[in-house]
């Protein structure tokens, strides 16, 4: 815990996907069990989160978001200022303080929302409103205050495509929330939410793959690995259609991912990669984890163990029956 905790400062609001990355995170907080993402030009001048977990009262809201904004968010002018603000428990206001924000949010014992206005950490506008039960963050024209780090930021359909992966991650790691994503006004995804993963495979990647799939079981003393391949007859040439998902965390590994390669290659000679969606569960005092907001690189303490079981695991789902 106390690694994950070091969020390097300032690497909160990095890109439009570290937004949606910190909203989204939020709003499986709250406990909703549906979530819409829409974004336009690639997150960079609209974002908008959209749940219905428990909302925040009026004075919830205040301190969510107008923590620092007596004293730094206003101040805020150049690279360096954000990267102070940018630890635990500042999501918003750091996002707020780069950004045309708005929030709406209510309970649902309540009969009123909230709404709150900020314009680059400035509040423009705090009263009732009538909304949802649930929480709906806007995020328009990111850094139009900061002009430093607006020029980082990479063309709309890179960053847009960085945000439609993460939520794929995200829906896949969470099947009982059904998502939504929303990108230039089209309907790109869509989830059911009723808690089957290959339920989620199917809705993401399509019924041609779903009808690919091998199922993994695999357990050992207190390793457990769940998950689908695709089987060694549909590879493809890059990576990006793997999951790992360690302990609810979604995780980069090197190892893990050698570990497939190592057992489809032990069958196959050709190279590729399948579809792969893992689901690990290890005692949680043998993993650390490095977070960063796009990419969380995993460390074990028996990284031979798990190397071992995930080749093990992969290579029972795909080797034919009798081999
Ligand atoms: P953290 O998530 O680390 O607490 P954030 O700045 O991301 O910090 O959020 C601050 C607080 O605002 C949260 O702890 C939570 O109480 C509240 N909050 C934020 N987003 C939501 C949401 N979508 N639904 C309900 N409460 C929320
Ligand atoms: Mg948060």
């Amino acid at each position: 815990e106390s690694t994950i905790n070091k969020i390097a400062a300032g690497e909160v609001v990095e890109r439009p996907a570290s937004v949606v990355k910190e909203l989204v995170e939020n709003s499986i907080d709250a406990g909703s069990n549906k979530v819409e993402v829409e974004i336009m030009a690639g997150g960079t001048s609209f974002m908008r989160v959209t749940d219905n977990g428990r909302g925040m009262s009026t004075e919830d809201a205040k301190l969510a978001i107008l923590r620092h904004a007596t004293s730094k968010i206003q101040e805020v002018s150049d690279l360096n200022t954000i990267n102070t603000l940018g630890f635990r428990g500042e999501a918003l206001p750091t996002i707020a303080s780069v950004s045309r924000f708005s929030l709406m949010t209510r309970q649902r014992d309540s009969e009123f929302g909230t709404l709150v206005e900020i314009k680059g950490g400035k509040v423009e506008d705090l009263r009732e409103a009538g909304c949802n039960i649930g929480t709906t963050i806007k995020v328009e024209d990111l850094f139009f205050n900061t002009p430093a780090r607006k020029k980082f930021m990479k063309t709309p359909v890179t960053e847009g495509s960085k945000i439609n992966d993460f939520i794929i991650k995200l829906a896949l790691s969470n099947p009982e929330i059904s998502f939504k994503f929303i990108n230039n006004n089209k309907l790109v995804l869509s989830t059911p939410g009723n808690g089957s993963q290959y339920d989620v495979i199917q809705s993401i990647y399509g019924a041609k793959v779903s009808e690919e799939l091998l199922g993994v079981e695999f357990e050992d003393i207190d390793i457990k690995i769940t998950g689908f391949l695709t089987k060694p007859s549909m590879i493809r040439s890059s990576r990006t259609w793997q999951t790992f998902i360690v302990n609810g965390r979604i995780i980069s590994s090197r190892s893990i991912g050698k570990a497939i390669d190592n057992a489809y290659h032990s069958l196959l000679p050709k190279s590729g990669y399948p579809l792969a969606v893992l689901k690990i569960e290890v005692p949680q005092n043998t993993i650390d984890v490095n977070v960063h907001p796009q990419k969380s690189e995993m460390k074990f303490e028996d990284e031979g163990r798990i190397f071992k079981a995930v080749y093990k695991s992969v290579l029972d789902a795909i080797r034919p029956a009798g081999q």
